[in-house]
């Protein structure tokens, strides 16, 4: 038959599994000789020095003195140098970028999408350098570079496809100057993925990034420009966070900010932001995606062998320096004493070292303060007597080089013996009992943060009860937390973890306009992946799905029988331009479902000054299954509500109090109440909440604000295999 061995036609290959639309980014096969031998050879006698300095949209003269870069791994590896932006240089690109407004949001976006397009194929064409880069600034391995540079690509291409299709520059606005601020552990993916979003939206540019790591982010943004990106769409500025980030964000210029960091930096930014308003009068956007305390459930009917080969991958690749990293493992004591044994001999066998080196398994943590940070919590755990342990192999010779923390495993008995995020490869296991699952999930919930989460069952039933129960923006199941791909696994957190919208998803781009069709959400999840079927076997609907929907169908015939036109007529609007609630299932690997669904937030605060939009407000809540909160005195209005719109809408004191729970808010009424709630918000504890200002009775409220979004990731082939590749004809 000459059909044998040829590739079934139904089977996608690697670069057109996401379809016609969108290519694949190409990888680097690490098993083949010819590939690694000219990394290798990159490695041991770089052929340049790498540069970085302000890239602006106009030429200046160089002010400042220029510091070398080192190798994290290696401090006589010196890599380039970088020259910082001044305050003069951040003022001259500011004002560029003001000018470019104009003419880049005029671009066609289909124009826009090609320049992106050819950014990717830029960078495509430079892996081997990028790779190198990577190693040495950022102290990847090779693998971990060689993803990171598909991620960027990923992103470019996706966001790219995005506009291509649906945008229409007559409909959708972009914000204007946007500031782009990313940390040092994925320096080229995160970078780029925040300014591709930002570009192909029609937003100009100022990226800041960590100071760590400016090298790779000159070069990204040099590919830009070579692709044809206008300089002044597409600025640089390298620097310290505390003067220059903290300059470019508290500029009146500044229309939106995306932040990937530290939950504290995210804070001070939300402080910063909230002490003015943007050019259309809305709070300016603050996109942050922070930390983790991410955690991974095992049961008894894991499959031990490949439960630790998933863990290792989660906590320790990436030396641990993954904002999805697995940072507590726990596990069902029954089978638990069994597991640590296999984890600990695997530990045993990973390698750290300078990953130039191909055989080294776990690189170093960045630099000296992280180190000191994570070695201080090791110390202080053993301190408290927890249990510690620390098999892996060192290379001496390396010790001494670069700044290394050995992959540590520590036993804890309570979520609560952690405070903030560990960033670095050291993994908590905690046994829990069976029958205690819930209390468990609970103890993962009040963490307070909600980005990775982690389960490995063979049981659907308890599949089912954790996806139910989770508050965390990516869950995965029978496989490892991390590496998530771009419009495969939509990535980003909820509570401490960020505020969305998932960098990598459908959303993203909206959070990027001031103007957009009322439909845009719903017509965006649409468009990212067919309805597929739950993502479990006897997964059964919240009751609380049903009861949203009868609420707002209960609030919509109230409306009618009342005459509040305005109200019903909103009714309407909503529930025609609502996002589905239905699981999607995205494009990706044969052995993986990957799901993407929306879910109303737990509750909005809603303020207005006038009952008529405070119904309005509570129309578009109820059109997404959600929750209300009101202030006390609007005791009187939700009392004439029928009884199941009543039901969910909870009345608060004051809503400034801590304790009021709420993780949107809407507000209708004057601008300057408008800014006092902004710095009232900012300084309370807790996840930062975004403020959407409606104007008007027909204010088009942009409803996915109301919601958030869920990937899952369920690995098919670990119960018994992906059986719909049998079936394809
Ligand atoms: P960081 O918060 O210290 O720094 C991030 C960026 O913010 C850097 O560019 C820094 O210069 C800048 N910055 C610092 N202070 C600033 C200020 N006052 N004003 C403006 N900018 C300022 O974080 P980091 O150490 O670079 O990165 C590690 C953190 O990032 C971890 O907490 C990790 O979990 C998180 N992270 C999250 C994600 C995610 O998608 N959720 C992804 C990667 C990393």
């Amino acid at each position: 038959d000459g059909a044998v061995g040829l590739p079934h036609p139904a089977i996608a290959l690697p670069r057109a599994l996401y379809g016609a639309g969108r290519l694949n980014s190409r990888g680097v096969d690490l098993a083949n000789e010819s590939a690694l031998a000219s990394i290798a050879q990159l490695l041991a006698k770089p052929d340049r020095s790498w540069q970085a300095e302000p890239l602006l949209g106009v030429d200046v003269g160089a002010t400042s003195a220029s510091r070398t870069v080192l190798n994290p791994s290696d401090r006589s590896d010196a890599i380039g140098t970088v020259r910082d932006a001044t305050l003069e240089d951040v003022a001259t690109a500011l004002s560029c970028a003001a000018q470019a407004a104009s003419s880049w949001v005029a671009t066609a976006p289909a124009d826009r999408a090609a320049l992106l397009d050819a950014a990717a194929n830029k960078l495509e064409s430079d892996t081997e350098a990028l790779i190198t880069l990577l190693v040495r600034e950022a102290g990847k391995t090779c693998a971990n570079a060689v993803a990171e540079v598909r991620e960027a690509v990923d992103f470019l291409r996706y966001y790219a496809q995005q506009i291509r299709g649906s945008f229409d520059n007559a409909t959708h606005k972009p914000l204007g100057p946007v500031v782009c601020i990313s940390p040092w552990n994925f320096p080229l993916a995160i970078f780029i993925g925040q300014v591709a979003a930002a570009l192909a939206a029609g937003n100009p540019v100022l990226a800041k990034p960590a100071e760590q790591t400016p090298l790779i982010a000159a070069a990204a943004v040099r590919a830009l420009w070579a692709a044809g990106v206008p300089r002044a769409a597409v600025q640089l500025l390298p620097g310290p966070g505390e003067t220059i980030g903290a300059a470019l964000v508290a500029d009146a210029r500044v229309q939106g900010v995306l932040f990937t960091g530290s939950t504290e930096v995210a804070r001070l930014l939300q402080r910063s932001l909230s002490r003015r308003l943007g050019a259309h009068g809305q709070p300016v956007p603050l996109v942050a995606e922070t930390g983790g305390q991410n955690a991974m459930i095992v049961d008894s009917s894991a499959l031990a062998e490949q439960v630790v080969a998933d863990v290792v991958a989660s906590a320790f690749d990436s030396a641990g320096q993954r904002c999805s990293a697995l940072r507590v493992l726990c596990v069902q004591r029954d089978g638990a004493d069994r597991l640590i044994e296999m984890l600990e001999g695997a530990v045993r066998e990973l390698r750290v070292g300078d990953p130039r080196r191909l055989a080294v398994d776990v690189g170093p943590v960045i630099d000296g303060d992280a180190q000191g940070i994570v070695e201080r919590h090791i110390a202080a755990m053993r301190g408290k007597g927890h249990r510690v342990a620390r098999p892996a192999t060192v290379d001496a010779d390396a010790l001494s080089r670069g700044t290394f923390v050995p992959p540590t495993v520590i036993e804890i008995d309570h979520i609560g013996a952690l405070q903030r995020e560990v960033f670095g490869p050291v993994l908590h296991v905690l046994r829990y009992d069976r029958d205690d699952l819930a209390g468990l999930l609970q103890q993962i919930k009040d963490t307070g943060y909600g980005l990775t989460l982690g389960v490995h069952t063979r049981i659907d039933e308890t599949l089912a009860q954790v996806v139910h129960a989770a508050h965390a923006g990516n869950i995965y199941a029978n496989r490892n937390i991390v590496g998530a791909v771009v419009g495969v696994q939509p990535f980003g957190g909820e509570g401490l973890s960020g505020t969305g919208p998932k960098a990598g998803g459908p959303l993203y781009l909206l959070r990027l306009l001031s103007t957009r069709p009322a439909d845009a959400a719903r017509r965006s999840t649409q468009a990212a992946g067919a309805e597929g079927e739950p993502p479990v076997r006897g997964w059964a609907a919240s009751a609380d799905e049903a009861e949203g929907q009868a609420a707002f169908s209960a609030l919509q015939q109230w409306a009618d029988t009342k005459g509040h036109a305005d109200l019903a007529r909103a009714c309407e609007r909503f529930a025609s331009s609502a996002p589905s609630r239905a699981w999607r299932l995205l494009p990706g690997p044969t052995g993986e479902a990957n799901l993407y669904t929306v879910l109303p937030r737990e509750a909005v605060l809603c303020l207005a000054e006038h009952d008529a939009d405070r119904l309005l407000q509570l129309a578009a809540v109820l059109a997404v299954g959600g929750h209300a909160v009101w202030p006390a005195d609007c005791r009187a209005l939700r009392e004439q509500l029928p009884a199941a719109a009543r039901e969910r809408v909870s009345l608060a004191q004051d809503w400034r109090a801590g304790a009021v729970h709420f993780d949107a808010l809407l507000h209708q009424g004057l601008t300057s109440e408008l800014q006092s709630i902004l710095q009232q918000l900012a300084s309370r504890p807790g996840p930062i909440v975004s403020v959407t200002t409606l104007a008007g009775a027909d204010a088009a409220v942009p409803l996915e604000r109301l919601m958030i979004e869920r990937s899952l990731s369920i690995n098919t082939a670990a119960a018994g295999g992906n059986a719909s590749l049998m079936t394809i004809g």
